[in-house]
């Protein structure tokens, strides 16, 4: 790796060079050769050596060490500093911030990000809106499912729908809400409403608030009697019984803590809280899959049910997942409510995701940074990856910060092939982190077989050395089927192949074999706490073999 063979050196002549200079600040001129003379020899007199500060000692003594890859080190640097002669020498960032930077805009790449413009998702927004639409005439808008795999732009799309309904209902002064929830984050029924509640009693009194103002704006006024006229108010008495109407009803509004209540208490909170005026409400549910997955669907189901008992306002659902089959784990009454409308979004191709990158590169780059096959190429790797924006965006950045490090001002090819390679590793070291136990011991119980040069493994040979691992901490030991089954999982995630082969009259059986680089695997599997305490592998699989 160039970048790590690089770094230390050249941030150690930045140090070295920073201490030689102020050496011969603090000394007076001429003494510079005798103070390399002291250098050498380590041998100052107590009395010189008070004058200097003390960590320039102990870097002194730090570099100390290999004499002669010292001396040349230091030859090398003076050579460096006669090049900028008396140009101050460079701090530790200096040399960092001084190449021309790739990048314009940064924050334009990452996920945060919120771009005005979604190319290839007109349809989806449009669809969007014109159901949303009723909401500003103040109906009921039908409650929608957006479906995509991960990255296909469902939340940007759904944020920027929001973002214009809002925009426009104040335009006009219609009463419409939107409320965004990541389920992903909050995922369980108590957590959503109470979150909900508080945003509601939030909203509520903040409106409070500002109607209190503008009454109180109506009295001690001079013309109090001609601006009373076409209010429901005879005289200043009227304002006031109301205004403490008003900050009754505020102090009546109790936040919902975040643990605690019983869980109708938080609903009829909730309830209370959007129901006190007159207005449409978009709840928007993001990975709205994960809720129901880790809660079931009595969220969704108290939701759904909720316009035919309110009063004053309406509720709409807008729920979005990555799950194409969540709703077969819905009740049906349920399904059918949330799945009034339905909107697709399918995964982008190559040219899709060149156009999305084109533009968003035009902001976050400097002009020309880019080589020509840079965008194409993250497409191209996206749109394998199921056609995730997500992804193309991520490799785009990637690269650049590669190239960035190159301390070259040109983004190529060969940063991008990189960057997926080191976005691969990151996902593999994130997969395999999460992994439940028992499914990393198989994993180590295959990586250790192919380490010992074993191909074709089958599901026997894993099964044994992962009873052995087992049995080394103490785990449960899962009989074979279940083992089996977790090599499929392991298979799906990508983390290993497993093909089925026939072996004539003796069956068939699984070749296994790992997909994912074993160093960095191993490594991931030894940090875990339990498994790192299987100490010296090697012979241990050995005996296997011996038996
Ligand atoms: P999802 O919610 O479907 O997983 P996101 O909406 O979060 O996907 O999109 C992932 C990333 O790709 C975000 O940074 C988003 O801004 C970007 N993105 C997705 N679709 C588009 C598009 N059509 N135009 C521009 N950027 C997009
Ligand atoms: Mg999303």
């Amino acid at each position: 790796m160039t970048d790590s063979g690089n770094r230390p050196d050249g941030s150690g002549r930045e140090l070295a060079g920073d201490t030689s200079s102020t050496a011969t600040d603090d000394e007076s001129a001429g003494s510079s050769s005798n103070s390399d003379d002291a250098d050498s020899s380590g041998e100052q007199p107590l009395s010189e050596d008070a004058d200097q500060p003390l960590s320039e000692n102990s870097f002194d003594s730090r570099t100390r060490e290999p004499t002669e890859t010292r001396e040349t080190h230091f030859d090398a640097l003076l050579e460096e500093e006669a090049d900028d002669d008396d140009e101050a020498s460079p701090g530790l960032f200096d040399d960092l911030l001084s190449g021309e930077p790739i990048f314009e805009n940064k924050e334009v790449l990452r996920p945060a990000y919120t771009p005005r413009k979604l190319p290839h998702r007109e349809e989806q927004i449009n669809t969007m809106a014109t159901i949303l639409v009723s909401a500003l005439r103040g109906d009921t808008p039908s409650n929608i499912l957006i479906y995509g795999k991960t990255g296909t732009g469902k939340t940007a799309s759904a944020k920027f729908v929001s973002d214009e309904l809002e925009a426009t209902s104040e335009k006009y002064e219609v009463p419409c809400e939107v409320e965004y929830i990541n389920c992903e984050v909050t995922d369980t029924q108590y957590r959503v409403l109470a979150q909900l509640a508080n945003k509601f009693i939030e909203s509520n009194q903040e409106a409070i608030d500002e109607r209190i103002h503008k009454l109180e704006s109506l009295m001690g006024a001079d013309d109090t009697e001609s601006q009373l006229e076409g209010t429901t108010f005879d005289n200043e008495s009227e304002i006031s019984q109301r205004i403490t109407q008003l900050e009754t009803e505020r102090e009546a509004f109790d936040e919902v803590p975040m643990t605690g209540w019983p869980t109708d208490r938080v609903y009829s909170s909730f309830f209370d809280a959007v129901d006190y005026r007159e207005r449409v409400v978009v709840i928007m549910l993001d990975e709205i899959d994960k809720l129901v997955e880790k809660s079931g669907d009595d969220t969704l189901y108290n939701l759904s049910r909720m316009n035919s008992e309110l009063e004053h306002s309406r509720v709409s659902i807008i729920g979005i997942s990555n799950d194409l089959k969540f709703t077969d784990f819905l009740d049906p009454r349920v399904k059918s409510s949330l799945g009034e409308e339905e909107i697709v979004f399918p995964p982008y191709d190559a040219n899709q995701l060149r156009d999305i990158l084109t533009h968003r590169a035009s902001v976050a780059f400097k002009d020309s940074a880019l080589t020509d096959d840079v965008i194409p190429l993250c497409a191209a790797f996206a749109a394998q990856e199921h056609g995730d924006a997500r992804r193309a965006l991520d490799l785009l950045r990637t690269a650049g910060e590669l190239a960035e490090r190159d301390s070259t001002d040109h983004v190529e090819e060969d940063h991008v092939r990189q960057a997926q390679e080191k976005i691969e590793i990151d996902r593999v070291v994130e997969v395999v982190r999460t992994l439940p136990q028992q499914s990393k011991l198989v994993l180590f119980a295959i990586i250790l077989l192919e380490k010992q040069g074993v191909h074709n493994i089958n599901t026997g040979e894993v099964y044994n050395i992962y009873k052995r691992l087992c049995e080394e901490i103490d785990a449960d030991v899962l009989t074979q089927r279940r083992v089996t089954d977790l090599i499929s999982e392991l298979d799906m995630l990508g983390i290993v192949n497993a093909v089925v082969v026939s072996k004539g009259r003796y069956g068939r059986t699984k070749e296994i074999s790992l997909s994912v680089p074993v160093e960095e695997t191993e490594a991931v599997l030894l940090s875990d706490s339990r498994l790192g305490d299987i100490e010296d592998v090697q012979p241990f699989v050995q005996a296997r073999f011996d038996n």
